[in-house]
């Protein structure tokens, strides 16, 4: 029997993973955590029996713990609930799979509460890396990718313990509008950005995916998880998404994991680590596959990739800035307040103007993250967040 706290169970990541639980009835459901969809969480608790729930938003908490009253629950709420939620219940792996900076706290404290980490949310990595990998040490969790490159990674290195990487060679499909230039890019509206053409994911990173923030981000990621410079980091477009991702050693193996995409591989291969089980699914047929076509990425009409590698050699609080700036500007393109372009606009500016602070802690962190926002709300003259 293995035992899961979920952060963010009603996202694309979270029902994913519920959906392999449902499949393994010895993965044991013992806490779940969501922002604010309590009827999907109400259902779910009807289904899970967990033992502890967050919801983000206290109103919605209040709204949840009267529906479920009947119920052996406990319903919590905030950041106090969120972590509470990923550290105290007895789950021995917690899968993070909240969209944002939110992620990170609630990741320490289950660390330091002696749990696994199966991480999704790729933003607490960019920001804090350097406190979570030697914290991950200390406390001795294991940090399990589930971001399919990256788990594609982890997968090559297996059996190459100790072999050290030439290079990491990580996959992007290139989104859907690989091969536009910028002046097809400038009207570009958040229905028409939604549309990944291979992955079904939320909307912020299915955004992410489009400006190629999502494989600068992932950049920074996998520089933190296999602990590699960016220069030993070759992004490859390879739009059929089939391979997740490769790595050349010394000698100029290269080792790749392919694969239909589907999300529950990654998943179920951080929940099962190192064993491998059935997953149901459509196999690569290597018959139908006439071909895989590689290209570099376009780092011109796309600089969202390229400021990501400025950022994580500036380091510091730098890459927080970048992610900040990321995340506020997606919100308020889905909104509808700034164009498409203004997404990698912000993230330079909002770089251009940051003074690095070196080694932040948690709280130089959020604080970085707060002026991040209001330098944008004053430069943009937006109101949220
Ligand atoms: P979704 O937007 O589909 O889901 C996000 C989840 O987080 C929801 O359950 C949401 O709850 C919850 N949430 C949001 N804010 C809070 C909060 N303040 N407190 C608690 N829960 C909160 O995102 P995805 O599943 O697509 O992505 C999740 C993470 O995984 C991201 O970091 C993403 O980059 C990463 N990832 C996703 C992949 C994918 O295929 N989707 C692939 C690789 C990585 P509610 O529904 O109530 O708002
Ligand atoms: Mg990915």
């Amino acid at each position: 029997m293995k035992k899961l706290a979920i952060l963010g169970s009603t996202g694309s990541i979270g029902m994913q993973t519920l959906e392999i639980c449902r499949n393994h009835p010895e993965l044991v459901v013992k806490a779940l955590a969501a922002g604010s969809r309590i009827d999907l969480l109400e259902s779910q608790i009807r289904e899970f029996a967990p033992e502890l729930v967050c919801v983000f938003k206290e109103e919605a908490a209040r709204e949840l713990a009267v529906k479920v009253a009947d119920l052996p629950v406990r319903i919590v709420s905030g950041m106090e609930g969120l972590i509470e939620t990923a550290a105290s219940s007895d789950a021995d792996i917690l899968l993070s799979a909240v969209v944002g900076m939110v992620g990170i706290q609630p990741t320490i404290a289950a660390m330091k509460a002696g749990k696994d980490i199966a991480l999704a949310n790729k933003e607490t990595l960019v920001t804090a890396g350097h406190i979570i990998l030697p914290l991950a040490k200390e406390c001795g969790a294991r940090l399990l990718p589930v971001d399919s490159e990256h788990s594609a990674i982890f997968q090559c290195l297996q059996g190459n313990q100790g072999n050290s990487i030439a290079k990491i060679l990580l996959t992007a499909s290139g989104g859907p509008f690989r091969g536009k230039k910028k002046e097809e890019l400038v009207n570009i509206r958040p229905e028409d950005a939604l549309k990944h053409p291979n992955w079904s994911m939320g909307a912020k990173i299915t955004i992410d995916s489009s400006t190629m923030v999502n494989k600068g981000l992932e950049v920074m990621e996998a520089c933190w998880l296999f602990g590699v410079k960016p220069d030993q980091i070759q992004v490859v477009v390879q739009p059929q998404s089939i391979i997740h991702s490769m790595v050349e050693f010394e000698d100029g193996a290269v080792m790749a994991q392919l694969g239909t995409p589907d999300m529950k591989l990654p998943i179920q291969y951080a929940l099962y680590y190192p064993e491998r089980k059935y997953l149901p699914g459509k196999r690569l047929d290597f018959y139908d596959l006439t071909e895989i076509h590689f290209e570099k990425p376009d780092l011109q009409n796309f600089p969202g990739l390229a400021l990501a590698f400025d950022a994580f050699c500036c380091g510091g609080s730098m890459p927080t800035v970048y992610n900040a700036a990321n995340e506020w500007a997606v919100a308020q393109f889905l909104q509808r307040k700034i164009g498409y372009l203004t997404i990698a606009e912000s993230i330079q500016a909002a770089m251009e103007q940051h003074s690095v602070k070196k080694d932040p802690d948690v709280e130089e962190i959020l604080v970085t993250e707060k002026e991040t926002y209001e330098f944008l709300n004053r430069r943009y003259g937006q109101g949220i967040l």
